[in-house]
Protein backbone atom coordinates (compact mmCIF):
# COMPACT_ATOMS: atom_id res chain seq x y z
CA UNK A 1 0.00 0.00 0.00
CA UNK A 2 1.40 3.14 -1.02
CA UNK A 3 -0.18 5.75 0.97
CA UNK A 4 -4.25 6.30 1.52
CA UNK A 5 -6.78 3.91 -0.13
CA UNK A 6 -9.22 6.02 -2.74
CA UNK A 7 -11.80 5.64 -4.78
CA UNK A 8 -9.61 4.39 -7.47
CA UNK A 9 -7.24 1.75 -5.68
CA UNK A 10 -7.10 -1.79 -7.18
CA UNK A 11 -6.87 -4.70 -4.59
CA UNK A 12 -4.69 -7.83 -4.79
CA UNK A 13 -4.22 -10.33 -2.54
CA UNK A 14 -4.03 -13.86 -0.85
CA UNK A 15 -6.68 -16.22 -0.25
CA UNK A 16 -6.02 -19.15 2.04
CA UNK A 17 -7.19 -20.25 5.55
CA UNK A 18 -6.04 -19.55 7.88
CA UNK A 19 -4.01 -16.77 6.43
CA UNK A 20 -3.09 -14.89 9.67
CA UNK A 21 0.66 -15.84 9.56
CA UNK A 22 1.36 -15.14 5.95
CA UNK A 23 4.00 -13.26 5.25
CA UNK A 24 2.93 -11.93 1.54
CA UNK A 25 0.75 -8.63 2.65
CA UNK A 26 4.35 -7.54 4.06
CA UNK A 27 6.37 -7.47 1.16
CA UNK A 28 3.95 -7.06 -1.56
CA UNK A 29 2.62 -3.66 0.16
CA UNK A 30 6.28 -3.08 0.71
CA UNK A 31 7.37 -3.04 -3.24
CA UNK A 32 3.31 -1.22 -3.90
CA UNK A 33 4.91 1.72 -1.91
CA UNK A 34 8.06 1.79 -2.94
CA UNK A 35 6.72 2.30 -6.47
CA UNK A 36 4.08 4.86 -5.40
CA UNK A 37 0.96 2.97 -6.83
CA UNK A 38 -2.24 3.18 -6.09
CA UNK A 39 -3.04 -0.44 -5.06
CA UNK A 40 -3.55 -3.16 -1.66
CA UNK A 41 -2.23 -6.56 -0.81
CA UNK A 42 -4.86 -8.13 1.63
CA UNK A 43 -5.38 -11.15 3.03
CA UNK A 44 -8.64 -12.77 2.02
CA UNK A 45 -9.27 -15.70 4.55
CA UNK A 46 -11.75 -18.16 2.68
CA UNK A 47 -12.34 -21.61 3.95
CA UNK A 48 -12.42 -24.53 1.53
CA UNK A 49 -16.42 -24.64 0.90
CA UNK A 50 -15.97 -20.75 0.35
CA UNK A 51 -13.81 -21.34 -2.43
CA UNK A 52 -15.88 -21.41 -5.78
CA UNK A 53 -18.61 -18.22 -4.30
CA UNK A 54 -15.65 -16.18 -3.60
CA UNK A 55 -13.91 -16.59 -6.83
CA UNK A 56 -16.82 -16.45 -8.96
CA UNK A 57 -17.87 -13.06 -6.60
CA UNK A 58 -14.03 -11.57 -6.27
CA UNK A 59 -14.89 -11.46 -10.30
CA UNK A 60 -17.66 -8.76 -10.05
CA UNK A 61 -15.35 -6.47 -7.94
CA UNK A 62 -13.72 -4.96 -10.68
CA UNK A 63 -11.09 -3.50 -8.49
CA UNK A 64 -9.73 -6.23 -7.59
CA UNK A 65 -6.97 -7.22 -9.93
CA UNK A 66 -5.44 -10.36 -8.95
CA UNK A 67 -4.68 -12.80 -6.16
CA UNK A 68 -2.03 -15.63 -4.44
CA UNK A 69 -3.47 -19.11 -3.44
CA UNK A 70 -2.21 -20.96 -0.36
CA UNK A 71 -2.81 -23.53 1.59
CA UNK A 72 -5.57 -25.23 1.11
CA UNK A 73 -6.81 -24.47 -2.12
CA UNK A 74 -3.57 -24.24 -4.38
CA UNK A 75 -5.17 -27.38 -6.31
CA UNK A 76 -9.11 -26.68 -5.36
CA UNK A 77 -8.95 -23.17 -7.28
CA UNK A 78 -8.20 -24.59 -10.54
CA UNK A 79 -10.96 -25.80 -12.17
CA UNK A 80 -12.41 -22.65 -10.57
CA UNK A 81 -10.11 -20.33 -13.38
CA UNK A 82 -11.32 -19.14 -16.65
CA UNK A 83 -7.42 -20.61 -17.82
CA UNK A 84 -4.70 -22.42 -16.49
CA UNK A 85 -1.42 -21.72 -17.94
CA UNK A 86 0.64 -25.06 -19.01
CA UNK A 87 3.32 -24.05 -16.07
CA UNK A 88 0.74 -24.82 -13.71
CA UNK A 89 -0.82 -27.64 -15.15
CA UNK A 90 2.19 -29.61 -14.96
CA UNK A 91 2.67 -29.01 -11.33
CA UNK A 92 -1.29 -29.27 -10.73
CA UNK A 93 -1.50 -26.50 -7.92
CA UNK A 94 -1.70 -22.50 -9.05
CA UNK A 95 -0.67 -19.86 -6.86
CA UNK A 96 -1.26 -16.75 -8.61
CA UNK A 97 -4.39 -15.76 -10.40
CA UNK A 98 -4.35 -12.48 -12.92
CA UNK A 99 -7.64 -10.67 -14.18
CA UNK A 100 -7.13 -10.39 -18.05
CA UNK A 101 -10.32 -8.85 -19.62
CA UNK A 102 -13.32 -10.34 -18.20
CA UNK A 103 -10.75 -13.95 -16.94
CA UNK A 104 -9.69 -15.14 -13.94
CA UNK A 105 -6.17 -16.77 -15.30
CA UNK A 106 -3.55 -19.04 -13.05
CA UNK A 107 -0.53 -20.00 -13.09
CA UNK A 108 2.76 -20.94 -10.77
CA UNK A 109 5.12 -19.24 -9.51
CA UNK A 110 6.81 -21.29 -6.71
CA UNK A 111 8.98 -23.31 -9.61
CA UNK A 112 10.71 -20.22 -10.37
CA UNK A 113 10.89 -18.74 -6.74
CA UNK A 114 12.58 -22.52 -5.75
CA UNK A 115 14.61 -21.93 -8.83
CA UNK A 116 15.75 -18.73 -8.29
CA UNK A 117 18.66 -19.23 -5.89
CA UNK A 118 19.54 -22.16 -7.29
CA UNK A 119 20.21 -20.35 -10.77
CA UNK A 120 23.00 -18.09 -9.19
CA UNK A 121 25.05 -21.53 -7.80
CA UNK A 122 27.55 -23.04 -10.56
CA UNK A 123 26.65 -26.50 -10.46
CA UNK A 124 26.35 -29.36 -13.42
CA UNK A 125 22.93 -30.02 -13.18
CA UNK A 126 22.76 -32.58 -15.74
CA UNK A 127 24.70 -34.79 -13.18
CA UNK A 128 23.25 -33.96 -10.02
CA UNK A 129 20.25 -36.48 -8.96
CA UNK A 130 18.07 -34.95 -6.76
CA UNK A 131 16.70 -35.83 -3.39
CA UNK A 132 13.23 -34.58 -2.22
CA UNK A 133 11.81 -35.36 1.40
CA UNK A 134 8.15 -35.20 1.11
CA UNK A 135 5.40 -35.24 -1.98
CA UNK A 136 2.84 -32.57 -0.89
CA UNK A 137 1.87 -29.55 -2.99
CA UNK A 138 5.67 -27.75 -2.62
CA UNK A 139 6.96 -31.31 -3.84
CA UNK A 140 5.12 -30.75 -6.91
CA UNK A 141 6.79 -27.81 -7.79
CA UNK A 142 10.06 -28.61 -6.62
CA UNK A 143 9.76 -32.12 -9.26
CA UNK A 144 9.50 -29.55 -11.62
CA UNK A 145 12.04 -27.10 -11.07
CA UNK A 146 14.37 -29.91 -11.20
CA UNK A 147 13.19 -31.38 -14.03
CA UNK A 148 13.96 -27.70 -15.82
CA UNK A 149 17.12 -27.81 -13.96
CA UNK A 150 18.00 -31.24 -15.72
CA UNK A 151 18.52 -33.28 -12.57
CA UNK A 152 18.90 -37.26 -14.08
CA UNK A 153 16.91 -38.59 -11.84
CA UNK A 154 14.48 -37.26 -9.44
CA UNK A 155 13.89 -39.50 -6.23
CA UNK A 156 11.31 -38.72 -4.08
CA UNK A 157 10.79 -40.22 -0.54
CA UNK A 158 7.42 -40.14 1.63
CA UNK A 159 6.14 -42.34 4.59
CA UNK A 160 2.88 -43.40 2.81
CA UNK A 161 2.88 -45.89 0.38
CA UNK A 162 -0.33 -45.07 -1.29
CA UNK A 163 0.24 -41.42 -1.15
CA UNK A 164 3.55 -41.96 -2.82
CA UNK A 165 2.11 -43.92 -5.73
CA UNK A 166 -0.60 -41.54 -6.38
CA UNK A 167 2.31 -39.02 -6.94
CA UNK A 168 4.14 -40.90 -8.94
CA UNK A 169 0.85 -41.07 -10.85
CA UNK A 170 -0.15 -37.61 -11.07
CA UNK A 171 3.77 -36.02 -11.33
CA UNK A 172 3.80 -38.66 -14.86
CA UNK A 173 1.25 -37.70 -16.21
CA UNK A 174 1.06 -34.06 -15.91
CA UNK A 175 4.64 -33.67 -16.59
CA UNK A 176 6.83 -35.37 -20.03
CA UNK A 177 7.98 -38.54 -19.27
CA UNK A 178 11.31 -38.32 -17.90
CA UNK A 179 12.58 -40.10 -14.51
CA UNK A 180 10.97 -39.96 -11.35
CA UNK A 181 11.13 -42.23 -8.71
CA UNK A 182 9.40 -42.64 -5.47
CA UNK A 183 11.01 -44.05 -2.26
CA UNK A 184 9.92 -45.42 1.09
CA UNK A 185 11.80 -43.09 4.02
CA UNK A 186 13.90 -46.51 4.95
CA UNK A 187 15.58 -45.92 1.38
CA UNK A 188 17.26 -42.15 2.58
CA UNK A 189 20.46 -43.38 3.38
CA UNK A 190 20.77 -45.61 0.53
CA UNK A 191 19.72 -42.18 -1.62
CA UNK A 192 21.98 -39.66 0.37
CA UNK A 193 25.02 -41.50 -1.01
CA UNK A 194 25.22 -40.12 -4.72
CA UNK A 195 22.87 -37.10 -4.21
CA UNK A 196 23.74 -33.82 -5.76
CA UNK A 197 20.66 -31.80 -4.36
CA UNK A 198 18.52 -32.80 -1.63
CA UNK A 199 15.91 -30.51 -0.96
CA UNK A 200 13.07 -30.74 2.35
CA UNK A 201 9.55 -30.30 1.23
CA UNK A 202 8.16 -30.85 4.61
CA UNK A 203 7.13 -29.32 7.58
CA UNK A 204 9.00 -31.28 9.72
CA UNK A 205 11.44 -29.17 11.87
CA UNK A 206 9.13 -25.73 11.08
CA UNK A 207 8.49 -23.42 13.94
CA UNK A 208 9.09 -24.65 17.29
CA UNK A 209 9.37 -28.40 15.74
CA UNK A 210 12.60 -29.48 17.55
CA UNK A 211 12.92 -32.84 14.81
CA UNK A 212 14.70 -32.65 11.57
CA UNK A 213 13.78 -34.65 8.54
CA UNK A 214 16.99 -36.72 8.33
CA UNK A 215 19.40 -37.26 11.35
CA UNK A 216 23.22 -35.91 11.37
CA UNK A 217 24.90 -38.95 10.28
CA UNK A 218 22.64 -39.61 7.18
CA UNK A 219 23.38 -35.94 6.43
CA UNK A 220 26.96 -36.90 6.52
CA UNK A 221 26.23 -39.49 3.43
CA UNK A 222 25.80 -36.74 0.73
CA UNK A 223 28.83 -36.35 -1.13
CA UNK A 224 31.09 -32.93 -0.34
CA UNK A 225 29.62 -30.19 -2.94
CA UNK A 226 26.35 -31.30 -2.81
CA UNK A 227 23.41 -28.46 -1.82
CA UNK A 228 21.02 -28.97 1.44
CA UNK A 229 17.67 -26.94 0.34
CA UNK A 230 15.09 -26.23 3.17
CA UNK A 231 11.84 -24.97 1.83
CA UNK A 232 10.71 -24.01 5.74
CA UNK A 233 11.99 -20.18 6.28
CA UNK A 234 11.12 -20.01 10.25
CA UNK A 235 13.03 -21.06 12.13
CA UNK A 236 16.13 -18.91 10.42
CA UNK A 237 18.27 -21.44 9.95
CA UNK A 238 16.57 -24.55 11.04
CA UNK A 239 18.48 -28.11 12.09
CA UNK A 240 18.30 -29.12 8.79
CA UNK A 241 20.56 -26.40 7.37
CA UNK A 242 22.44 -26.07 10.52
CA UNK A 243 23.62 -30.00 9.99
CA UNK A 244 24.05 -29.13 6.68
CA UNK A 245 26.71 -26.36 7.29
CA UNK A 246 28.19 -28.90 9.61
CA UNK A 247 28.88 -31.45 7.30
CA UNK A 248 30.28 -28.06 4.73
CA UNK A 249 27.21 -28.67 2.56
CA UNK A 250 25.95 -25.61 0.50
CA UNK A 251 22.92 -24.48 2.67
CA UNK A 252 19.91 -22.60 1.17
CA UNK A 253 16.80 -21.87 3.24
CA UNK A 254 12.83 -21.12 2.10
CA UNK A 255 13.15 -17.17 2.24
CA UNK A 256 14.37 -16.86 -1.33
CA UNK A 257 11.36 -18.90 -2.73
CA UNK A 258 9.10 -16.83 -1.18
CA UNK A 259 10.46 -13.78 -1.89
CA UNK A 260 11.39 -14.77 -5.59
CA UNK A 261 7.37 -16.37 -6.39
CA UNK A 262 6.08 -13.11 -4.62
CA UNK A 263 8.42 -10.59 -6.67
CA UNK A 264 7.63 -12.65 -10.17
CA UNK A 265 3.55 -12.90 -9.26
CA UNK A 266 3.94 -8.96 -8.29
CA UNK A 267 5.46 -8.61 -11.72
CA UNK A 268 2.95 -10.51 -13.88
CA UNK A 269 0.01 -8.39 -12.37
CA UNK A 270 1.35 -4.99 -12.61
CA UNK A 271 3.51 -5.59 -16.33
CA UNK A 272 6.37 -3.97 -14.75
CA UNK A 273 9.40 -4.58 -13.09
CA UNK A 274 9.17 -4.72 -8.97
CA UNK A 275 11.46 -3.68 -6.70
CA UNK A 276 12.81 -7.08 -4.99
CA UNK A 277 15.46 -6.16 -2.82
CA UNK A 278 12.72 -4.02 -0.68
CA UNK A 279 10.75 -6.95 -0.43
CA UNK A 280 13.71 -8.93 0.96
CA UNK A 281 14.45 -6.17 3.07
CA UNK A 282 11.02 -6.32 4.31
CA UNK A 283 11.06 -9.37 5.28
CA UNK A 284 14.46 -9.63 7.30
CA UNK A 285 13.36 -6.84 8.86
CA UNK A 286 9.98 -8.52 9.88
CA UNK A 287 12.02 -11.81 10.74
CA UNK A 288 14.19 -9.74 12.89
CA UNK A 289 11.65 -7.60 14.84
CA UNK A 290 9.17 -10.55 15.80
P1 LIG B 1 1.82 -30.34 2.31
O1 LIG B 1 1.12 -30.31 1.00
O2 LIG B 1 1.03 -30.47 3.58
O3 LIG B 1 2.89 -31.57 2.23
C1 LIG B 1 3.70 -31.91 3.32
C2 LIG B 1 4.48 -33.18 2.98
O4 LIG B 1 5.32 -33.46 4.10
C3 LIG B 1 3.59 -34.41 2.77
O5 LIG B 1 4.17 -35.25 1.82
C4 LIG B 1 3.65 -35.08 4.16
O6 LIG B 1 3.47 -36.47 4.12
C5 LIG B 1 5.07 -34.80 4.55
N1 LIG B 1 5.23 -34.88 5.99
C6 LIG B 1 4.65 -34.09 6.93
N2 LIG B 1 5.06 -34.48 8.16
C7 LIG B 1 5.89 -35.54 7.98
C8 LIG B 1 6.62 -36.38 8.87
N3 LIG B 1 6.59 -36.20 10.19
N4 LIG B 1 7.37 -37.38 8.33
C9 LIG B 1 7.43 -37.56 7.01
N5 LIG B 1 6.75 -36.79 6.09
C10 LIG B 1 6.00 -35.80 6.59
O7 LIG B 1 2.72 -29.04 2.51
P2 LIG B 1 3.46 -28.20 1.36
O8 LIG B 1 2.60 -27.11 0.92
O9 LIG B 1 3.99 -29.16 0.38
O10 LIG B 1 4.64 -27.52 2.22
C11 LIG B 1 5.74 -28.28 2.68
C12 LIG B 1 6.74 -27.34 3.36
O11 LIG B 1 7.25 -26.41 2.42
C13 LIG B 1 6.12 -26.50 4.48
O12 LIG B 1 7.05 -26.39 5.51
C14 LIG B 1 5.90 -25.15 3.83
O13 LIG B 1 5.97 -24.09 4.77
C15 LIG B 1 7.09 -25.09 2.89
N6 LIG B 1 6.85 -24.21 1.74
C16 LIG B 1 7.69 -23.16 1.56
C17 LIG B 1 7.51 -22.32 0.47
C18 LIG B 1 8.44 -21.15 0.28
O14 LIG B 1 8.11 -20.22 -0.48
N7 LIG B 1 9.60 -21.16 0.87
C19 LIG B 1 6.48 -22.56 -0.45
C20 LIG B 1 5.64 -23.67 -0.24
C21 LIG B 1 5.84 -24.47 0.87
P3 LIG B 1 2.00 -37.14 4.23
O15 LIG B 1 1.34 -36.81 2.92
O16 LIG B 1 2.30 -38.58 4.42
O17 LIG B 1 1.33 -36.47 5.40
Amino acid sequence: MSGSILGTTKILGIMGFPVSHSLSPVMHNAAIASLGLDYVYVPFPIPVVDLPAAILGLKSIQSIQGFNLTIPHKVEVMPLLDEVLPIARSVGAVNTVKRIGDRWVGTNTDVAGFLAPLKEIECDWKQSPAVVLGSGGAAKAVVAACLELGCPVIHVVGRDAKKMKQFHGAMTSQLRDYNLRVHPWASIPHLLEVAGILINATPIGMANDPHTPITQSEMSLLPKGAIAYDLIYTPRPTKFLQMAAARGLRAIDGLEMLINQGAIALEWWLDQPVPIEVMRQQLQLTFTTR
